[in-house]
């Protein structure tokens, strides 16, 4: 099964980045190119029910995979990136984190009004960063048209955050 051969080299890293937190580490996973492979292929079957024209990743882990998708399925890919990161006019909208707050940006014109976006990052955890990249999509006219996940954890209550924006949502592994 692609989950089980993915959760066996996906590692958990003890107390990182803060003590008390058990972080998934994917990049073991990007040292398999079979796997890779394994994984693109299975998203892209999960993916057949939702219609999108672009793929958005989230930095930075988003990008891996995001970009891959994109490829395979012959869409555009856009980035969306921390502050400061982007060279254009950008977008940006804040969220909390457990302590302070994160701000993330996109080009503001990195598609045209009334697209049907694909959301893609890494992990879901508490589903904070994807509803604000849901409210970039939104602001500049797009449509959020499903999530897909490397990882999710904890999904049943995470999920609830992510369905105003679109009940599509993938995950490989959870
Ligand atoms: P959320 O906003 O859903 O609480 O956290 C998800 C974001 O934090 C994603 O962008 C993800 O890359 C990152 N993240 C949080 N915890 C982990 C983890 O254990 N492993 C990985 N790879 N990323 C994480």
């Amino acid at each position: 099964m692609v989950e089980e051969k993915l959760k066996a080299v996906i590692r958990d890293i003890p107390d990182f980045p803060e003590p008390g937190i058990v972080f998934k580490d994917i990049t073991p996973l990007l040292q398999h190119p079979e796997l890779v492979d394994l994984a693109v292929k299975e998203f892209v079957k999960r993916l057949s029910g939702i219609e999108f024209d672009l793929i958005a990743g989230i930095e930075s882990r988003g990008f891996l995979f995001g970009f891959l998708l994109a490829q395979e399925l012959k869409k555009p890919f856009i980035p969306i990136r921390k502050q400061g990161k982007l060279p254009y006019k950008t977008v940006s909208e804040s969220y909390k984190l457990e302590y302070g707050q994160a701000t993330i940006e996109m080009h503001e014109d990195a598609f045209p009004a009334g697209s049907k976006v694909l959301l893609h990052d890494d992990l879901l955890a508490t589903g904070g960063t994807v509803v604000a990249a849901s409210k970039l999509i939104e602001k500049v006219g797009g449509e959020v048209a499903g999530f897909s996940f490397v990882i999710s954890l904890d999904f049943l209550q995470s999920q609830g955050r992510l369905t105003r924006f679109s009940e599509k949502i993938i995950s490989l592994v959870g």
